[in-house]
């Protein structure tokens, strides 16, 4: 049976773009007969705030969005994390490091076309042995091991990719200094503990695939089908962010923004103007393909 899900980062309210998101999400899922969740990504408890979680939520429920069983935290599943963790270190694929961004910076490490810092593996251990039965450190970062790097998949609307984690960004932090775990880290436990074998989210996270490829392939996790949808734009030329359109979204009629989605996914709109959303959203599993 076909899982998909929405995923916010609870750090601003609903915007366009995450109405895409979700929509695309919703109605793949939905079309397959299949099962959506929500899960909130609250991983980074210094970026997120309950009370846009409570936004995100009704108006997903405004825009007649309703999802299967409950809503999941990561901010709850810490535990799931250090499994993960303690399975990588048991593997060898762990280690922590010392270094902060402004040492890097200082021993003239290159910045990726994301803007990140490559890292090139000054704490990586020497012997990479030794990882089972050792505790996670305390007051340091953990890095994922890039051991194999290349990764390739077939996205279902950006076609095939392919690339090098250990080229494009190196050993990666999975756990922060402060204990945060990464988004990598908990969005890849989270797809895999609750079943998700389709992804279909905004083409910003595609540059961010192949760490997850890697790190299921470490964890000895299946790839879900992956689809990533292009970007909306504002009318300055930039891609929507959470403050930007936050306001008009919940100014805007759901009908009205339903219909605004769907036109930004492709879908031929004829609606009459007094379409209620149950309309908006039966006509949109009729006609609505990734492709
Ligand atoms: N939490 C991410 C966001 O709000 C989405 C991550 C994902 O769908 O994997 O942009």
């Amino acid at each position: 049976m076909v899982r998909g899900r929405f995923a916010p980062t609870p750090s601003g309210p609903l915007h366009m773009g995450s109405l895409v998101a979700a929509l695309a999400s919703y109605l793949d899922a939905r079309r397959r007969g299949g099962l959506w969740l929500v899960r909130i990504e609250d991983v980074d408890t210094t970026r997120c705030k309950i009370e846009f979680e409570k936004a995100i939520l009704l108006e997903l429920e405004r825009h007649g969005l309703f999802w299967d069983g409950e809503v999941v935290r990561q901010s709850k599943r810490s535990e799931f994390y250090v499994d993960a963790l303690l399975t990588l270190a048991h593997q060898n694929f762990l280690y922590s490091c010392s270094c902060t961004r402004l040492s890097l910076q200082h021993r003239g490490c290159e910045f990726n076309a994301l803007g990140e810092l490559v890292y090139p593996g000054f704490c990586r251990p020497k012997s990479v042995a030794g990882g089972r039965g050792r505790a996670l450190s305390s007051g340091f970062a953990e890095r994922f091991l890039v051991e194999m790097g290349d990764f390739e998949f077939l996205d279902e609307i950006a076609g095939f990719q392919f690339g090098s984690v250990a080229k494009d960004v190196g050993d990666f932090v999975v756990r922060r200094a402060d204990g945060c775990f990464s988004y990598h880290l908990a969005v890849v436990v989270d797809d895999f503990l609750q079943g998700i074998n389709r992804v279909v989210r905004g083409a910003d996270i595609l540059p961010l695939t192949g760490r997850h490829m890697v790190l299921q392939r470490a964890l000895g996790f299946a790839h879900p089908q992956y689809a990533h949808i292009p970007l909306v734009f504002g009318e300055d030329g930039r891609k929507l962010s959470k403050s930007d359109s936050a306001r008009a979204l919940s100014e805007t009629s759901a009908p009205e923004n339903l219909k605004q989605a769907l036109a930004h996914l492709g879908v031929p709109i004829r609606l009459s103007d007094h379409a209620s959303i149950d309309d908006i959203l039966r006509f949109a599993q009729m006609h609505y393909t990734l492709s």
